[in-house]
């Protein structure tokens, strides 16, 4: 009887969210509304509606061929079972998340749950994924709040070329005047749809920059990547420039990371239960589990959260980029930075990055594997190692091994490989996904193992 009460109240819910959006979209003078998903290899791609229908597909969706999962950031079709030219799934709009899209003319946004011709979740979608890790992580009354904390670059196309738009450097006002037009426009796009901007500034790269938003339950700081994603080229392009998430877009360059920040909370967000005043840098032993889960897999996570051939160029050892599996109290060498508090506010401020994140990743299942590692850690209620307080590069081999301090895979190959070992992950993933999403990966491995440098640089540096 409570199921049947809740399920109806959650559809009535969302159709009293439609209608907002029918009523928004008219007000607006709308003429499309894209419906967004993030594909196995990183890469937005949707369809749009116009408004005649909208309401129908709102509610049931538009059509995609099976296949879409199973391709590469290249265009190219892996082979998968039952992932070619014959059957359907259906984008179905999560409604919470319809925008204006302040970047294209007349028209709006709402990301989707890919689901089955009978309306149940696709098991090869991202999403889906994650939202199984949250209810996962529930059962342990544990809610993440995270935040991806993206850096990118914005270039100017010279014939085929993309050229960083200066060469300021880091932190300087010059670089924070240069990109000034733009920054002031992604900004107030970035907040008309909802996302709170909590800091800017120039980054060490040639036309690098940095601009974080607020965190947000697990789901939601997900869907906030890729809406921001959208925005920040978006912006850029309508003044003609381009911004890069590519992990290393030119290889003299600083690459970009996405260092994903998160923290444990009660299930009802009121308590942090990552804090423990008396714990090593303020750390509960619960943090430590989950920190040690990550760690313990991360050779296998890598694959999901640097997700491209590209990604392997930024993790290096002495980039800041994170190449050890180590961690440390603000140590922006190791994999896992505890971020020091903020005094007076110890209790909601501790939270902990994971460094070895970039944007070429799908962030729903980059964020599902971390939980899905976290919560190994926690069942297992592994232990963490000691921290290290210095660049794990500069301690000997020996004494790296002493505290599992490995480098991290120095290639998608090798990452792909600790997955395909990893249970835990397989299995969190579920069949299809897995299958599909090392498919997928298999053949960009390939197919840029027998192109040039070149050749991996350009189809990078513009296709996240
Ligand atoms: N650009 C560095 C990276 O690739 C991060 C620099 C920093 O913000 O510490 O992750
Ligand atoms: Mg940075």
């Amino acid at each position: 009887m409570a199921t049947a009460v809740t399920d109806s109240s959650t559809s009535v819910d969302l159709d009293v969210k439609r209608q907002e959006i029918l009523a928004k979209a008219e007000a607006a003078g709308l003429r499309l509304v894209r419906f967004l998903y993030c594909d196995n290899d990183g890469i937005i791609r949707g369809k749009s509606s116009g408004m005649s229908g909208l309401n129908d597909r709102l509610e049931s969706g538009i059509g995609l061929t099976l296949a879409m999962q199973a391709f590469t950031m290249l265009d190219h079709l892996a082979t998968v079972d039952g992932m070619g030219p014959v059957g359907e799934i259906r984008l179905v709009p999560d409604p919470t998340t319809f925008t204006i899209a302040p970047y294209a003319p007349h028209t709006g946004t709402v990301l989707v749950d890919m689901q089955t011709l009978d309306g149940k979740p696709y098991a090869a979608d991202g999403r889906a994924f994650l939202k199984r890790m949250v209810a996962r992580a529930a059962e342990h009354d544990l809610a993440l709040l995270a935040a991806f904390e993206p850096e990118w670059s914005l270039a100017r196309k010279e014939g085929e070329q993309f050229v960083p738009i200066d060469d300021s450097g880091c932190f300087t006002s010059t670089g924070m005047n240069i990109a000034a037009p733009v920054i002031d426009e992604i900004v107030a796009a970035l907040e008309s749809q909802g996302m709170v901007v909590e800091q800017y500034y120039a980054e060490l790269g040639w036309g690098q920059q940095e601009l974080s938003i607020r965190f947000a339950p697990a789901l939601q700081a997900a869907d906030h990547h890729i809406l921001y994603r959208e925005t920040v080229r978006g912006v850029a392009l309508d003044r003609g420039l381009y911004a890069s998430f590519a992990p290393k877009p030119w290889v003299d360059q600083a690459g970009n990371g996405c260092h994903l920040h998160f923290s444990g909370w009660s299930r009802d967000q009121t308590v942090n239960r990552f804090y423990d005043a008396s714990g090593e840098y303020k750390l509960s032993s619960l943090a430590r589990q989950f920190m040690a889960g990550i760690l313990e897999h991360l050779p296998a996570l890598v694959a999901l959260t640097c997700a491209s051939v590209n990604s392997y160029r930024r993790l290096q050892p002495q980039m800041w980029a994170s190449a050890y599996r180590a961690w440390g109290p603000d140590n922006r060498e190791g994999a896992l930075r505890v971020a020091s508090p903020f005094k007076g506010h110890e209790a909601e401020s501790v939270n902990v990055e994971l460094k070895s994140s970039d944007s070429s990743a799908n962030p729903y299942v980059s964020l599902a594997g971390v939980i899905a590692a976290g919560l190994d850690g926690v069942e297992r209620k592994l232990t963490l190692p000691p921290a290290v307080t210095v660049d794990p590069h500069t301690l000997d081999e020996g004494e790296r091994a002493k505290i599992g301090a490995d480098r991290l895979p120095t290639s998608l190959k090798d990452a792909i490989q600790n997955l395909k070992r990893d249970d835990l992950l397989l299995k969190a993933m579920g069949e299809r996904l897995a299958t599909s999403y090392i498919a997928v990966k298999e053949l960009d491995v390939d197919a840029f193992a027998n192109a040039d440098e070149a050749f991996e640089f350009r189809q990078h540096i513009y296709k996240y």
